[in-house]
Parts: C-alpha cells; structure tokens; sequence
C-alpha cells in the first residue's frame, strides 16, 4: 500500500496527526490540508467515511467527537500496514 503523498501531505503524516486532527488541535491551514489529502487519497477513502463523518460532525458541532472503538483500530491498523 502506498503512503501516497497528496495535498502535500503523506498518509502516514495523517496518521501521525490524526488524534490531533479529531480534536481539532491542529492549526486550521494544517487542519485543512489533511482534509484535502483523507478527501483525495484512495487509501485513506477506505476509512474516510468514518473520518469525514468526524470532520463533518466537529464542523457542524466545534465539539470533538471521538472515533469509535472499531473505528480508530481499524483506521491505525490500516495506516500502520502503509
Ligand atoms: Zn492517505
């Protein structure tokens, strides 16, 4: 699996940043370039339903909702195997 770099950022930069990223932690330029990258990459699509869901559900609330469980398990396992 490739850590393809889109939105000049690497897969494995997503999965670095990614707990940050959720808690909306990050600085909204950095925020942003990571959703351009889950949005674009074909690897990160596989989990980006539930990713989007949380990115859409912090835009909508400003509140950080935490990945399920399942979720963020599947998602680091995912990210790891890159
Ligand atoms: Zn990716």
């Amino acid at each position: 699996m490739p850590d393809s770099l889109i939105a000049g950022v690497r897969c494995s930069e997503v999965l670095a940043e990614l707990s940050d990223f959720l808690d909306g932690q990050l600085e909204m330029a950095r925020t942003e370039t990571l959703q351009a990258h889950v949005i674009k990459c074909d690897a990160c699509e596989r989990f980006g339903a539930d990713v989007r869901a949380a990115l859409d559900l912090l835009r909508e609330t400003g509140t950080p909702e935490p990945l399920p469980d399942d979720v963020s398990k599947r998602l680091a396992e995912c990210l790891r195997a890159l």
